[in-house]
């Protein structure tokens, strides 16, 4: 029998490894290909900040667009509405005889509340469902242990899952896609639309990322292949300055324009044709990081979200708004933080070595509530990926999976160690630009705000 059927784009806004598109081609006679972006999504965070900002909401338009080009020049349609995809796939199935709805699973709960209303409302149409998972570089399915029983510290994941478990091949990028419906195709939003302003380019940001499936793959290009850096990765990746001293996939990684399984792919090339060492092996094992806090958060669920992290372990949290608003502009006269949070700022993006430190300051200098902390890189963060935010700021606050429960970044002592120069601090903090190094590395408070 002809099957009609629909593929919901969500953090997967890609053609390349896409296994729930391969299966409606597979299975269909006639696909429609949707992206909807979720009004939900647009709103204000509890402590007031945009739900999405100005950096990730660019980088999702732009990533939406490039995938409906990438769609088009294949001879098929990328549909994009905005609203509820719950609302809209359903209404979209009802018009349009659809018999199957296609698409991956999430594993936080806002992205499932959507997933379990889409499934009733296409249940009371008789329409079904066909899920898949293809966001980790390891399956779900195939990690040597159910999620209950997942391991709370990294390394025990990790070595069973590096012993036991096998990363999928790559599904095959469709070279034809046909669309079937004379159905509107909509337009793809404006920031403006989204009540957000155009981010301003600043010349000193680590790069100039765009989104998108291509520029994904060029990014991941450049840095293994033409400019020969994962070499060099584990030597280098706690940098401060510029495009190179880490691989900058992550806001591809985010959204899905990229598969941690293509990264993985590249790297297992280059290391049979050019060299494999500890750096080549240290890409694979941060990506594991990113499946561990993603396995994570299916184990825990809200639990990542509460104040006592899913540790629950009870701590009192300070409410300073003050405190916490200078920690945000870069005021808080620690200049080696400050700097960290004006780059944040006023690009979207912070190294990781920069995350650490900004998180510890906050959460145990300032004894601000880690969610305030959470919620301002939820909404500023290009990258942001809500299992690695929180599971990462679970376990910065010490509630999180790490096995040390006194965990703290000195930043005079970090300053010293990755800025001995004090060039990263000037960089952000220009009216510090004449200080003598060893005096910003070792101040406490400064008095330049
Ligand atoms: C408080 C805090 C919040 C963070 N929030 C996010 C977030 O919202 N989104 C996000 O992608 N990363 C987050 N990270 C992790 C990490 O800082 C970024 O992934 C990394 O800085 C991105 O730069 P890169 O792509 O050059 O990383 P690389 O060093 O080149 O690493 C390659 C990839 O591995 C993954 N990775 C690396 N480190 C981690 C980590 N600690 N946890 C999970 N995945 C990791 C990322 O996908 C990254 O792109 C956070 C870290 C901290 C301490």
């Amino acid at each position: 029998m002809a099957q009609r059927s629909l593929v919901w784009f969500r953090n997967d806004l890609r053609l390349h490894d896409h296994e729930a598109l391969t299966a409606a081609l597979a299975e269909s006679s006639d696909i429609l290909l949707l992206y909807c972006f979720d009004e939900r999504q647009f709103g204000k965070l509890p402590s007031g900040f945009p739900k999405t900002g100005k950096f990730r909401a660019k980088f999702l338009i732009e990533s939406v667009e490039h995938l409906r080009q990438a769609v088009r020049e294949r001879g098929g349609e990328l549909l994009v509405r905005m609203g509820k995809p719950e609302q809209i796939i359903a209404d979209l199935a009802g018009a349009l005889g659809i018999t199957s709805v296609y698409f991956h699973q999430e594993a936080t709960s806002e992205e499932q509340y959507v997933e379990s209303a889409l499934r009733q409302n296409l249940n009371a149409l008789g329409v079904r469902t066909r899920e898949f998972w293809g966001s980790t570089l390891y399956h779900k399915s195939d990690l040597p242990m159910s999620i209950e029983a997942l391991p709370d510290v990294f390394t025990n994941f990790r070595k069973q899952v590096e012993k036991h478990a096998q990363v999928r091949p790559l599904f095959p990028t469709p070279t034809r896609l046909k669309h079937f419906a004379d159905v509107e195709a909509g337009e793809v939003p404006t920031l403006q639309g989204l009540g957000l302003e155009e981010p301003q380019p600043d010349v000193r940001a680590v790069m100039t990322f765009k989104g998108g499936e291509s520029q994904g793959l060029q990014r991941l290009h450049e840095y293994i292949w033409q400019k020969d850096l994962l070499k060099t990765y584990k030597d280098t990746r706690n940098g401060l300055i510029g495009a190179d001293y880490s691989s900058k996939l992550s806001p591809w990684l985010a959204n899905g324009c990229l598969s941690p399984r293509k990264v993985y792919e590249e790297v297992k090339k280059y290391e049979a044709q050019r060299i494999a060492n500890d750096s080549t092996y240290w890409l694979i094992f941060e990506l594991l990081w990113r499946d561990y806090f993603r396995f994570i958060a299916l184990k825990y669920g809200n639990r990542i979200f509460h104040k006592f992290g899913i540790k629950g372990k009870p701590r009192e949290w300070s409410h300073d708004r003050e405190a916490f608003e200078r920690w945000v502009v870069g005021k808080t006269g620690q200049p080696f933080i400050d700097a960290n949070m004006r780059e944040l700022a006023a690009t979207g993006f912070m190294s990781n070595r920069g995350r650490q430190n900004v998180a510890s300051y906050l959460v145990h200098d300032l004894n601000v509530d880690w969610r305030w902390g959470a919620e301002y890189f939820e909404s500023v963060l290009i990258d942001y990926d809500v299992c690695s935010n929180y599971g990462n700021w679970n376990y910065v606050a010490g509630i999180g999976n790490d096995p040390r429960e006194d965990r703290y970044f000195n930043p005079k002592r970090q300053a010293a160690l990755y800025d001995p120069k004090a060039e990263f601090i000037k960089r952000w903090i220009p009216e510090l630009s004449s200080w003598d190094a060893k005096r910003l590395i070792e101040a406490d408070s400064l008095e330049y705000t």
